[in-house]
C-alpha cells in the first residue's frame, strides 16, 4: 500500500514513475487483517468491485484478563469507524495497481529486486522508494537488517462461517497478553480473523495459540494451509532519522520505514500517509525535510502507544478494561492516530487520569517519546 501511494503522489507531481513488484496483483497474498481507515485518501470509489466490502459501522473492543475459561471482561467499548473498511486487500491493490498503470506508471510485476539490482537502481534512477515492507531491501542490500528494533509476530487467515451475530461490525479482543486477537467480517458469511503478539510476550506454538483464540471468542478455526505468518514493525522500529538516505538516493516509507503502530499493529494508513508525504515532499525538492516531517507526525501517536502498550505488557487489564470505557464512542482511527482526542477523554475521568499517568514508568516513557527518544523506554 505504500508503495503504490508512493507511485501515485509521484506519478501526480509529475515524475515518471516506474514500480516494482515481486508479486503479481492478480494472485497477490497479504498478510493482515484487512481493515483500512482513512480509505478516503485512497482515490478509488470504496466499491465491493474494488475490494471495499463492509463499510465498518464501529470496532467492539473488549478486554479480558486472560485466556482461561473462567476469565472475566474488564472493559468493553464500542468504537466509531467512518472511512473505515473491512477489504479484499488484494482486490484494492489490484484495482489501485490498474488505475495507476491505466494513468502510464510502468508496473513491472513478478520481478523481485535482488540486492545488485538495488545497487543499480540507486545509480540509475533519481530516487529510490523502498516500500518493501520490514526489514527494508535497502536494508538487507546496505547489510543494515539489525538498525529495526523492534516488531509484531501476527497470524491470519480469511475464513468462512456464521458472523451474523457480530456482522456488520468487527471485534478486537484483549487478553492480558501484549498484542489481541480479532474478527473482521468481510460479509456476514465471511472474515478475517487472526491474533499477534510482540516478539517479547509470543507462544511456542503459533498456530495452537490462534486455535484455541477461535475458539474460546466463537470464530471458525482456520486450517493451517490458509493461515499466514508475518511480522509488523512497532513504530518507530526504525530511527526516525533513517528513513531518508540521501546519500543512496532512498526514501523509506510505510512498514519498511517502521511506522506502523506500536500497540495495534496497524500500519496501511501509515504507509499510505508516509508514501504521499514522501511525493509531496518531493515535488517540493525538500525530500531532506522528509524524516523529521514524518517523525513530527507520528511522534504523538508514537508516544501514546507506548503509555498504553505498558498496561499490557505488566498485565493490567483493570486499568485497560477502564481506559477502553471511557474511551468508548471515539473514531478508531483517531484512538490510534490522534491520541490528543483519547487524553481528553480521559481528563474527564480525573481517578482514572491519575491511575494512568502517575506511574514513574509511564511518565517515562512519555517523556523519552517527548525528548525524542524513539526506542521503547523502560
Ligand atoms: C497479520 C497482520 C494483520 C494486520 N492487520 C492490519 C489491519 O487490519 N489494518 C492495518 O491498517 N494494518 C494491518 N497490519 C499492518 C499492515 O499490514 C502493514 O503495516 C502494511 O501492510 C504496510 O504496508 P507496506 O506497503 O509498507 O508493506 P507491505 O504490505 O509489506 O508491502 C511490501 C510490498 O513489497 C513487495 N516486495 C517486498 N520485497 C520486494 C522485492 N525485493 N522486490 C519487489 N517487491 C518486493 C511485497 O510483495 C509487497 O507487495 C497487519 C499486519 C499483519 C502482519
Amino acid at each position: 500500500m505504500a508503495g503504490l501511494a508512493a507511485a501515485a503522489g509521484f506519478d501526480d507531481a509529475g515524475f515518471v514513475v516506474e514500480l516494482y513488484e515481486r508479486q503479481s496483483y492478480d494472485s497477490k497474498g497479504v498478510n493482515c487483517g484487512e481493515a483500512m481507515t482513512a480509505v478516503s485518501k485512497i482515490p478509488l470509489e470504496p466499491t465491493v468491485e474494488n475490494g471495499f466490502l463492509n463499510p465498518l459501522p464501529a470496532m467492539e473492543v473488549e478486554v479480558y484478563d486472560g485466556i482461561d475459561a473462567d476469565r472475566h471482561r474488564t472493559g468493553a467499548g464500542t468504537f466509531p469507524a467512518a472511512d473505515t473498511y473491512i477489504t479484499d486487500r488484494n482486490v484494492v491493490e489490484q484495482s489501485w495497481a490498474e488505475q495507476l498503470s491505466e494513468k502510464g506508471v510502468d508496473i513491472h510485476e513478478n520481478q523481485s529486486i535482488t540486492r545488485t539490482d538495488f545497487h543499480e537502481f540507486t545509480d540509475e534512477y533519481d530516487l529510490v522508494v523502498d516500500a518493501t515492507g520490514q526489514p527494508s531491501l535497502s536494508s538487507k542490500a546496505l547489510g543494515t537488517t539489525n538498525e529495526y528494533s523492534g516488531y509484531m509476530v501476527a497470524l491470519n487467515s480469511d475464513v468462512e462461517g456464521d458472523f451474523t451475530e457480530l456482522y456488520p461490525n468487527s471485534r478486537i479482543i484483549l487478553e492480558n497478553y501484549t498484542g489481541y486477537s480479532w474478527a473482521f467480517p468481510k460479509t456476514s458469511q465471511r472474515a478475517n480473523v487472526g491474533i499477534g503478539w510482540t516478539v517479547s510476550d509470543r507462544p511456542n506454538d503459533y498456530m495452537k495459540a490462534l486455535r484455541e483464540a477461535c475458539e474460546r471468542n466463537g470464530w471458525p478455526v482456520p486450517s493451517q494451509e490458509r493461515t499466514n505468518v508475518a511480522i509488523i514493525p512497532e513504530g518507530p522500529s526504525l530511527d526516525p532519522d533513517r528513513t531518508h538516505l540521501p546519500e543512496h538516493s532512498v526514501v523509506r516509507v510505510g512498514d519498511a520505514a517502521g511506522i506502523a503502530n506500536r500497540l495495534t499493529g496497524k500500519g496501511i494508513s501509515q504507509a499510505i500517509e508516509s508514501g504521499f508525504l514522501a511525493a509531496e515532499l518531493a515535488n517540493r525538492g525538500q525530500l531532506h525535510n522528509y524524516p523529521d516531517r514524518l517523525y513530527q507526525r507520528m511522534k504523538t501517536e508514537y508516544i501514546f502507544a507506548t503509555v498504553v502498550r505498558y498496561f499490557l505488557e505488566t498485565r493490567n487489564p483493570k486499568v485497560l478494561g477502564a481506559a477502553i470505557r471511557a474511551a468508548a464512542g471515539i473514531d478508531i482511527e483517531d484512538v490510534d492516530r490522534s491520541p490528543s482526542t483519547v487524553l481528553l477523554r480521559l481528563l474527564r475521568h480525573p481517578v482514572l487520569f491519575a491511575r494512568i499517568f502517575s506511574r514513574r514508568r509511564v511518565l517515562n516513557r512519555v517523556y523519552g517519546g517527548m525528548t525524542n527518544q524513539w526506542e521503547l523506554i523502560d
